[in-house]
């Protein structure tokens, strides 16, 4: 374990003198646990498009390396780049702090001071479980690691509090859906527009909030593509925060609304950079999906338009609930997706 620099301890935190603090009895191993922690990330956070936690995507990485000419890039350093590019990258996470009774003495796991009173002492992360002063909680870095004994569910849960509980790039439902419906080829007829049995919907939902990982969707089991399409879509429209999320909402409608598409890619790319890194990562991978299954247009019928319809609402939600601004939001919102599935190579 490293000790650091106060400068890195105190960041983000008007009063040192309270960090520094080590207060009494309590040990304060937990203090430099924490920093040290949140000083790893931030030396190894990668550069991105996506806000800071998306890998560089292995296609483009061999793009760049033409850029330096005189590189000659071996297998080798090849091998070791795509390597790279299969680690799970370090997404920040902010604390889920909610106010909290503690039985007993408790001290605070950021500046290790006691926590007075008997009832409402402090609050703690419903997530990982770090309990701190309120006013501490202002001042804790965003390095929640979500416990899997706290997250209980997949469907329903933060997507960045769920792929950190699992430490895994995407969420898994994304990935075994997506790796499912390709597996069984993408040539099936109006695949995503045609709904699947609701019962059997929620019976693959069940699966993954009771198995997660280990969640049959097998062929065998849900005989019908569509089964595995339903449960896809119902993942995105159950999340808490769209995967296109309210604070980044705004700028992705701006970009159907301007008027040549040079704007509307360029207005796109800075959306983009609002979404949070693992909301920006699965986005980019579900666009990859979409794109080929476009390509596969003359069976499926699907095309970049049909599957803006199907997932525009799926994807996007309006951040106010004033029905009649939601409604005439819809069209736009198809219109965000269909760019994203169309431009998908040159936007990620
Ligand atoms: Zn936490
Ligand atoms: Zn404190």
């Amino acid at each position: 374990m490293e000790i650091l620099p106060v400068s890195v301890a105190t960041r983000g935190s008007s009063s040192p003198k309270n960090y520094l603090h080590t207060g009494g009895g309590k040990p304060t191993e937990v203090l430099w646990k924490r920093v040290s922690w949140h000083d790893l990330k931030r030396r190894n956070r990668p550069a991105s498009k996506c806000g800071g936690g998306k890998l560089p995507n292995p296609r483009k990485s061999a793009t760049t390396w033409n850029v330096y000419p005189g590189f000659k890039l071996t297998s080798l350093v090849r091998r070791a780049t795509l390597k790279e590019n299969e680690q799970i990258p370090k997404y920040e996470k902010v604390h889920n702090f909610k106010v909290h009774t503690f039985r007993g003495p408790h001290w605070c796991e950021y500046c290790a001071n006691f926590m007075w009173g008997l009832i409402a002492q402090g609050v703690k992360c419903a997530d990982c479980g770090l309990n701190v002063h309120k006013q501490c909680s202002k001042m804790v870095p965003n390095d929640c690691k979500p416990d899997l004994k706290h997250v209980k569910k997949v469907y329903s849960c933060d997507l960045t509090t769920l792929v950190k509980a699992h430490n895994s790039k995407r969420p898994m439902v994304v990935d075994m859906c997506i790796r499912e419906i390709e597996s069984r080829g993408l040539q099936s007829e109006g695949l995503y527009r045609i709904s699947g049995f609701t019962d059997l919907i929620e019976d693959a939902k069940m699966s993954f909030d009771r198995d997660g990982e280990k969640a049959d969707i097998s062929v065998n089991v849900y005989e019908d593509i569509n089964i595995i399409t339903g449960a896809l879509k119902l993942y995105f429209r159950e999340l808490p925060i769209p995967l296109i999320t309210y604070d980044a909402y705004p700028r992705f409608l701006d970009s159907a609304k301007a008027l040549d598409p040079d704007t509307q890619l360029e207005i796109l790319h800075e959306a983009l950079k609002l979404l949070p890194p693992a909301h920006c990562e699965t986005l980019r991978y579900l666009m990859g999906h979409l794109k080929r299954v476009t390509l596969h247009e003359k069976d499926n019928l699907m095309n970049a338009e049909n599957l803006g319809i199907v997932f525009g609402p799926t994807l996007m939600r309006a951040p106010e609930q004033d029905a009649m601004a939601a409604l005439n939001d819809i069209r736009y919102q198809r219109l965000v997706v269909e760019m994203l599935i169309k431009n998908e190579d040159i936007l990620f």
